[in-house]
């Protein structure tokens, strides 16, 4: 679907902008200067070990042959945003179908979602759930003394089919993908190493004439954290699993590693991004200093809890009068949008000490009291404070049913990829099991081209890194400067009430940044956080011109100056 002409022309374009962009002043050292004893050759390089990128690892390990490295850069390889996931991932509930769950992910998708990914996911989903989650990887989901499992609701699902591990669901899944991966010997995992740029060509050869090929892959620059140092991972293919992009928002439930580098790698090798206007925000994450961003189940609203102001008064009723409290996320997350910024709060309250048993909040919110607890909050006896956060990035680099990408040898899974299942609007559940879906099929599809890969560059063949000419150490002020200022462009700007004139304010202010930053990376040393902060704006600037150029509203992308259609009139 992704082969005619255009990649030609994407290819030359992003050509001469990359080497506008970032070749400068990192230029290739003299052939012959690199370490072969360091740089293994693979024949598959993963970025990300979340659920996508673990999950596709396991597959391609089947084979004892296949070389397959997995990079991630934080310290240990289960920190990911799988790890935070509390609610659960879909099976096959009792009395369910795969035409119920496809219905459900057409309804909540909003008119964006594809069908065909939509279906794929229903219908593959939950039996590979049990295949790679339960009887691979040995994750044991809550289950009644006969064994049957304890089946969770959540909204916008039409029957009881979450399964789950507590409230920490992502915590079990993360830890058994992560010691089942470690069985093998053809999987080599690697902390600590944080992937800069894909090596790409033409932008990476030195033969003039691949500027008339169709974009290719062959691995990754890649940091390494504890040595300084930057190396060359060559690979036949390149799977990109680098999850999501909440951190580039104030506010946010994802954890720190969250800030698209994966997105704004594929898009500066020229990678085909879709859907990025819809950011999913939660209504409610916990706005105490130690615990910021901690996500506060909708399960608590579920069970009672009211949303107050700091000054004790509910306020749903105004907003929903019929639904109040338990109105669909994206209204409620407005809504205290709302409150906070005609009044000036910089939180509201969320009681639930006031509806629900003390020992029953206990039984019932384990994690979450306990968190709660650890910064001096009992959820149990009082209300505690939230604000609505960046959750989860319905958009993309658009992929299709086999996770390829538009750029030779290149795939995307799970959240940094855009299937087209979560259209306008994720269902609650389907992240964890798509990431799961489209890492299996990338790595179906790798086993049926893998020997088919063609003639690879060697590293003689690669420009090296080259940072003899920069001595300036990183200044961490500047980077957690800049980087806030993108997060507060991104929350007020192009947040939860988004419009022309705003967005347009947003891009303005990062186009400028991106060029201060870009200048700042071109001349000073590397580190990890240099190279996050340079994702990070990139990806601010992908979202905010995808929201300015879609002017209709659909749940996760809201535009107080939203246009309607009628038929193929402007109304
Ligand atoms: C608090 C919270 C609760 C959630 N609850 C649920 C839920 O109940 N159910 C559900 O389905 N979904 C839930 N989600 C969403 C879901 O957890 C994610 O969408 C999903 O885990 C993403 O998986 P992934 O494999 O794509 O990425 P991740 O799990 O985020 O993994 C990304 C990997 O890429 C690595 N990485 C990133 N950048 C680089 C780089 N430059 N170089 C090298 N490595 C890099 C990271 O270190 C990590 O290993 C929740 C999310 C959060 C934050």
């Amino acid at each position: 679907m992704f082969f005619g002409l255009w990649p030609l022309v994407l290819g030359l374009r992003c050509w001469i902008l990359n080497s506008l962009r970032f070749t400068q002043d990192r230029r290739p050292k003299t052939k012959g200067q690199n370490s072969k004893g360091i740089l293994a050759e693979r024949d598959v390089l993963i970025i990300g070990c979340g659920i996508a990128g673990a999950t596709a690892a396991l597959r391609l390990a089947r084979d004892p042959t296949r070389r397959i490295t997995v990079i991630t850069r934080a310290p240990e390889a289960r920190e990911s945003n799988t790890r935070y996931a509390q609610g659960g991932i879909i099976g096959r509930g009792p009395d369910d179908s795969a035409e119920l769950l496809y219905n459900d992910i057409i309804a909540a998708g909003a008119g964006v979602t594809s069908p065909t990914a939509a279906r794929i996911l229903a219908d593959e989903g939950p039996p590979l759930l049990n295949e790679v989650l339960e009887k691979t990887a040995g994750v044991i989901f809550d289950h009644e003394p006969s064994g049957e499992p304890i089946w969770g609701q959540e909204a916008a699902h039409s029957r009881r089919r979450i399964l789950h591990v507590g409230d920490l669901t992502g915590m079990a899944i993360a830890e058994r993908l992560i010691s089942t991966l470690r069985n093998y010997d053809n999987i080599t995992i690697q902390t600590d190493a944080t992937a800069v740029d894909l090596i790409t060509f033409p932008h990476h050869s030195r033969d003039p004439l691949d500027n008339y090929r169709p974009i290719s892959c062959h691995g990754a620059y890649v940091f390494n954290r504890s040595e300084k140092t930057v190396h060359r991972y060559l690979s036949k293919m390149t799977i990109l699993a680098t999850g999501g992009l909440g951190r580039i928002y104030r506010n946010t439930t994802n954890p720190v590693g969250a800030r698209g580098d994966g997105l704004a790698m594929a898009h500066r090798a020229g990678a085909r991004i879709a859907n990025a206007e819809y950011i999913q925000f939660h209504p409610t994450a916990l706005a105490a200093p130690g615990a910021e961003g901690l996500l506060i189940s909708e399960a608590v609203r579920g069970e009672g809890g009211i949303l107050l102001t700091p000054d004790l008064k509910p306020f749903m009723h105004k907003y929903s009068p019929e639904w109040k409290d338990l109105a669909p996320r994206d209204i409620v997350a407005r809504a205290i949008h709302h409150e906070m910024e005609m009044n000036g709060y910089s939180y509201v309250l969320l009681d639930l000490a006031s509806h629900m048993e003390t020992e029953k909040i206990r039984a019932r919110f384990p994690f979450i009291y306990n968190e709660c607890l650890k910064v001096g909050l009992d959820i149990s006896r009082e209300p505690v404070p939230v604000v609505p956060a960046a959750h989860y990035f319905c958009g993309g680099v658009l992929v299709d049913e086999w996770s390829r990408s538009n750029i030779q040898n290149l795939y995307a899974v799970g959240e940094i990829s855009c299937t087209g299942v979560h259209g306008a609007n994720r269902l609650a559940s389907t992240s964890l099991l798509e990431g799961l879906v489209w890492g299996n099929r990338a790595a179906m599809e790798i086993e049926r081209t893998l020997d088919f890969a063609g003639l690879q560059p060697e590293f003689d063949d690669i420009p090296p890194w080259d940072e003899s000419n920069l001595s300036a150490e990183p200044d961490p002020a500047l980077i957690q400067g800049d980087m806030q200022t993108i997060q507060n462009i991104m929350w007020h700007y192009v947040g939860l009430v988004r419009s022309g004139d705003r967005l347009s304010r947003a891009i303005r202010e990062l186009r400028h940044l991106w060029n201060e930053i870009e200048t700042f990376y071109r001349t000073t040393k590397l580190s990890d956080g240099l190279i996050g902060l340079r994702n990070a704006v990139e990806v601010a600037l992908i979202v905010a011109q995808a929201a300015q150029h879609n002017r209709q509203s659909r749940v996760c992308h809201y535009r107080q100056d939203a246009v309607e259609w009628e038929g193929d009139r402007l109304i």
